[in-house]
């Protein structure tokens, strides 16, 4: 069998070439603990030190203002939790959108068990946050405010600049997760407004198991992981050096091809929606058009179970994901889809395609193909298409 098709970017990317060779000779050639004092701690600092700088150079932030963490999942953790203990004086009520990643809808909940009032900004058809609805359960005793940049089920593009202006009305902290974005979008933290942004690797072609936290000087948040004070006080664990040597060079890379693979992958992806809602009936894009992630295309695809079409297209060698890949092998409706307003059949329903810089046209034309005749398949095993579909619509 030839290869498959990879169209599940969103999920995580291979590590680019240069991260790799970079990463090497930090697993056993320069291999100190970056936090001892002697020649190979040295070494091992000064890496970690450039890479910091790389970053904060791209996100227009200070080097002081990053901390490097094991993910995006401990970024999110570690902002929502760090903020809430480190200002319950002051307030108890966080407001955070519907469409977060679980890393903060669970967290959220933990501390609705633990005395915080948890308040949801709605969403519109899309995935857009309705600002006037911010701006109206905004207190004097919220204290954060948590939006993500980029949805990573629909991919919607949130109005950032906006949500931070009007958590910053009331003295609340602004926070974004910017695991599918940075490294895809220009970011700029300054101009963004915002107080704290998560950051991924995995996602950019880099390893697996590092990411960052943007923490502006002056907030404040508690340290989660307790232990040692490795990074400045605020983090313990031992510096994973080749991770963050690997997640630098891989964000680096990104952000100098940043208008490139932004312009070739939303010609895919824009090819591949163009010809799915000409050619497949009974189908529904979910999220935006415009201000949308390059890479992303999400369907849900009337009368057919999101997983059966999910196996057809792994059996024809395409690797797609349904719903959000955290929630793949549940058999929940996708919260995303469903706080958009899709009823439960088609958030079941909903297949997500997420193309890389590697994907070819070809490809793409490919996976419509074995979409149409998929469908079509499955559809005529379908009770429900045979009562509904063919004589409402056909
Ligand atoms: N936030 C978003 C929006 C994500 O898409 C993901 C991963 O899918 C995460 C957080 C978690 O990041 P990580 O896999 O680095 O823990």
């Amino acid at each position: 069998m030839e290869k498959p098709i990879y169209f599940d970017h969103a999920a995580t990317t291979p590590v680019c070439e240069q991260a790799l060779e970079k990463m090497l000779p930090y697993f056993s050639e320069v291999f100190g603990n970056p936090n001892s004092q002697h020649a190979f701690g040295r070494e091992s600092a000064k890496a970690v030190d450039e890479a910091r700088d790389t970053i904060a150079k791209i996100i227009n932030c200070k080097s002081s203002e990053l901390y490097f963490t094991a993910g995006g999942t401990e970024s999110d953790n570690w902002a929502l939790r760090g903020v809430a203990n480190a200002y319950r004086e002051r307030g108890k009520h966080i407001i955070i959108s519907p469409i977060e990643h679980a890393a903060m809808l669970s967290t959220a909940k933990a501390l609705a068990k633990d005395g915080f009032t948890v308040e949801y900004m709605k969403v519109d058809e899309e995935g857009f946050v309705d600002l006037a609805h911010l701006k109206s359960i905004v207190r004097k005793d919220t204290i954060f405010v948590g939006c993500m940049l980029a949805n990573n089920e629909v991919g919607t593009i949130e109005p950032i600049k906006e949500i931070a202006e009007i958590a910053h009305s009331v003295g609340a902290v602004c926070f974004t997760d910017a695991v599918q974005a940075a490294g895809v979008l220009k970011i700029d933290v300054k101009d963004l407004g915002v107080d704290l942004m998560s950051m991924s690797s995995h996602k950019i072609y880099g390893p697996k198991g590092v990411g960052a936290l943007y923490i502006r000087n002056g907030v404040k948040v508690q340290s989660i992981l307790t232990g040692g004070h490795q990074e400045r006080m605020k983090r313990g664990g031992t510096t994973n050096v080749p991770a963050i040597v690997g997640f630098s060079t891989a964000f680096e890379i990104a952000e100098k091809e940043l208008d490139q693979n932004f312009k070739y992958v939303s010609s895919l992806r824009d090819h591949f929606i163009d010809r799915v809602l000409n050619e497949v009936p009974f189908v529904k894009l979910n999220g935006p058009r415009q201000n949308r992630l390059p890479a992303n295309a999400d369907f849900s695809f009337k009368f057919i179970e999101g997983e059966s079409i999910l196996f057809s297209l792994d059996l024809a060698g395409i690797c797609v994901s349904s719903g959000s890949a955290c929630s793949s092998g549940s058999l929940e409706p996708s919260h995303v889809l469903l706080a958009l307003g899709l009823p439960e059949e088609l958030a079941h329903g909903s297949i997500r395609f997420s193309f890389g810089k590697h994907n070819t046209i070809e490809q793409v034309d490919y996976a419509v193909e074995t979409i149409k005749s998929a469908v079509k398949r499955l559809r005529e095993m379908s009770p429900l298409f045979k009562s509904e579909g063919e004589i409402k619509y056909v």
